[in-house]
């Protein structure tokens, strides 16, 4: 339990004294010892991560927090969530709570609690109530079909989240919106050593009754399935967890207002995944001389023509040949075959993903039209090196660049020139930004992403020779064809990635061919029309999906440019060891985040500067009515109205400092104080 008596260190790193590296991360250490896993920097939170239960989280804890400033109680997420949910109310502006760290860090703990907040802190009439479970139980559903277990983190999301909450004018939940990014679907058929696929498969397997495994032509064992086998075994001792988090994820598909028959249907779908990926293929030889093959395990791609209720010489048609132009056939050797069946099965799960999240929409879709105002909660997925890396990494490490020049360039780069512009005195305090690498990776005519879309890159080889034309110069990008051959490095912010280039530009491109969206559309499984809309034979001028690394781009930057206008709270969570063990703290490993993660410099912003700042004529507006001389209505400038307030106050000079268009304001206390006078008066 949360002791207010025996706090460790210091709360709040900006008054640590002497402020060094050493002594920013050991006062982490103290307090992570001690189960203090959150500390802050002004009014960002850093958490670190447990990797045990900790009695942190309980709703008597919530009502501590509830109306308290964050500087009044030990640092807690509820403290972050609560004045994020304050200025929500209060001001009225759009609110943003940003969580960043690596892949188990905590950050979709983190965005759990702070929903777990929200939905303790609000009204209960039975409308709130409804859709208070809805987003509940569509993180409940996200995790099923987003989540696997990987090296780093047990429960690693594999797709990066953005959940904005609306709200009416009392702070109640009346509605949200989900945007997902990059669903990592080349996982569908292709694991790492010791890792699974997505934990929906398993849960499926170990929890569906014999009557549902029966009508889905399954078998309970996973090793019966070869996308979830794996060459070192993965352990088991989840199969009863597997179990029961299907009844949770069954029931949050009912919350969320899933008909019994799309229930179904969406298992049905998932059976044919897991039944196409066991189907082999045998080469033969054409009379032409050409290379061809036939499927060897006939019974399952029978069964899977019964579930998607369809005529299996469709299905076998479109793994075994290709159509080129004027409907002409010609065979697929079992390579390409194998590859082709890959791309069916990673398209079918990430269709149904996306199908998934529309369908979450549509239930928790804001019914009234009024005024609403928005809470969001962003969860993108961490920071990722691994020994092989391919462009699921880059993508999601250029997600992790372009959210970190975001979060740099408001809490460093703003926050400094501003107070220059502003006419006050600044010691420029030094930090690495990274925009170079972001143009590096998108600069529109050659950056690393925008060569991938050149019309005439048609293999992967054809990019590395334009990268090595375009990039090689570049001091974040090395290729080097003698000791790293096909591949390159980006020196990311976070430290240096080699990308092999194998499977680049397909994985780019992406697209089921025309064929197989046809075949997919006229089955007679309802859900196949939904997924396949492209299918449709009636449905002319079909656009040319977009490729996935501009998706990604114009997603995030859309993303972003809506972040702009909002207020943002951050919350830098650390993975204190790679073991995901609990009590062990690696000075080193937390060494690195710390210093890519800029905290440093961000204290040292926060020390010397100003928590808050407001133009002079909103400052007035807002607080005139604290001042009889001010009240109702001021008539000489603002600036001058400001000063007449200010020195009716009973608060110390020093914590106001006079720009040129703004008000400076130093402290936290000293805004919470203002609010409260205004409330009062
Ligand atoms: P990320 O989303 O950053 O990859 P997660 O939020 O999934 O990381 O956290 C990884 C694991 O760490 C969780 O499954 C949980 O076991 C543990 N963990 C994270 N945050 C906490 C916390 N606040 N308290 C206890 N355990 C936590
Ligand atoms: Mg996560």
């Amino acid at each position: 339990m949360l002791n207010l008596d025996q706090e460790v260190g210091a709360w709040d790193t900006v008054l640590l004294e002497p402020l060094t590296e050493d002594s920013f991360i050991t006062n982490l250490q103290q307090r992570f010892k001690r189960d203090h896993i959150y500390t802050y920097i002004g009014n960002v939170l850093v958490s670190v991560n447990p990797y045990k239960k900790l009695a942190l989280y309980s709703t008597n804890l919530v009502e501590t927090y509830v109306k308290r400033a964050p500087f009044q109680l030990p640092p807690h997420i509820y403290g972050l969530a609560e004045s994020a949910y304050r200025w929500l109310n209060d001001r009225g502006d759009n609110q943003c709570i940003i969580v960043t760290g690596e892949s188990g860090s905590g950050k979709t703990e983190a965005a759990r609690i702070v929903l777990q907040f929200l939905v303790l802190v609000s009204g209960n009439s039975p409308e709130v109530k409804k859709i208070k479970d809805r987003l509940v139980q569509a993180n409940t559903l996200l995790e099923a079909f987003g989540n696997a277990k990987t090296m780093r983190n047990d429960n690693a999301s594999r797709f990066g989240k953005f959940l904005d909450i609306e709200f009416d004018y009392k702070g109640d939940p009346i509605g949200g919106h989900l945007i997902n990014y990059f669903l990592e679907k080349s996982r569908i058929t292709h694991l790492s050593p010791s890792e699974r696929n997505f934990h929906i498969f398993y849960q499926l397997l170990s929890g569906a009754d014999i009557h549902l495994l029966k009508c889905l032509k399954l078998q309970r064992n996973a090793d019966n399935y070869s996308i979830l086998q794996n060459e070192s075994h993965c352990p088991s001792t989840t199969e009863e967890d597997d179990k029961k988090l299907f009844v949770y994820t069954k029931g949050a598909l009912e919350v969320l207002g899933f008909a019994p028959t799309d229930i179904i249907d969406i298992f049905r779908v998932l059976a044919v995944i897991l039944k196409l990926g066991n189907l082999q293929f045998v080469p033969c030889n054409n009379i032409d001389g050409t290379d061809g093959c036939s499927i060897s395990n006939d019974y399952e791609l029978f069964e899977i023509c019964e579930l998607l209720t369809t005529d299996h010489r469709w299905i076998q048609r479109i793994l075994t040949t290709r159509q080129i132009d004027d409907g002409v056939l010609t065979d697929l050797n079992a390579i390409e075959a194998c590859k082709i069946r890959d791309l069916l099965c990673n398209t079918l799960y990430s269709r149904l993903f996306t199908w998934l999240i529309n369908q979450i929409n549509d239930s928790i879709k804001a019914k009234s039209l009024g005024k609403r105002r928005v809470l969001g909660v962003l969860d993108l997925y961490g920071f990722e090196m691994f020994k092989q890396n391919s462009f699921e990494q880059l993508i999601i490490n250029y997600c992790n660049e372009k959210v970190h020049q975001f979060i740099t360039n408001i809490c460093l780069k703003d926050e400094q020139e501003e107070m220059v512009k502003e006419g006050l005195e600044w010691t420029k305090i030094e930090f690495f930004n990274n925009i170079v690498i972001c143009q590096l990776l998108e600069n529109e005519n050659h950056g690393v992403l925008s060569l991938l879309e050149e019309p005439h890159i048609h293999t992967d080889g054809d990019y590395l020779t334009r990268l090595e034309q375009c990039c090689s110069g570049h001091m974040h990008c090395l290729i080097d064809e003698v000791n790293s051959p096909n591949s390159f490095q980006i020196r990311h912010f976070a430290g240096p990635v080699t990308y092999k280039i194998q499977g680049f530009v397909e994985k780019n491109q992406d697209n089921l061919p025309k064929d197989h969206s046809r075949v997919m559309f006229r089955c007679d499984l309802k859900i196949m029309q939904e997924l396949f809309p492209e299918g449709n034979p009636k449905r002319c001028n079909v656009k040319k999906p977009m490729s996935k690394a501009s998706q990604i781009q114009v997603s995030l930057n859309a993303l972003l440019k809506s972040l702009n206008n909002r207020q943002n709270h951050y919350i830098r969570c650390i993975k204190p060891n790679e073991m995901k063990q609990p009590r062990i703290f690696e000075v080193g490993l937390v060494q690195h985040q710390i210093r890519y993660m800029c905290l440093l410099s961000t204290v040292q912003v926060w020390r010397s500067g100003y928590c808050h700042k407001m133009p002079f004529i909103l400052f007035l507006c807002r607080y005139k009515m604290i001042c009889p001389h001010t009240w109702p209505k001021w008539r000489g400038s603002a600036v001058e109205g400001v000063s007449v307030l200010l020195r009716s106050l009973p608060i110390p000079g020093a914590e106001f400092t006079f720009g040129r268009t703004k008000l400076f304001i130093r402290s936290p206390r000293t805004v919470f104080e203002l609010e409260d006078f205004r409330r009062t008066r």
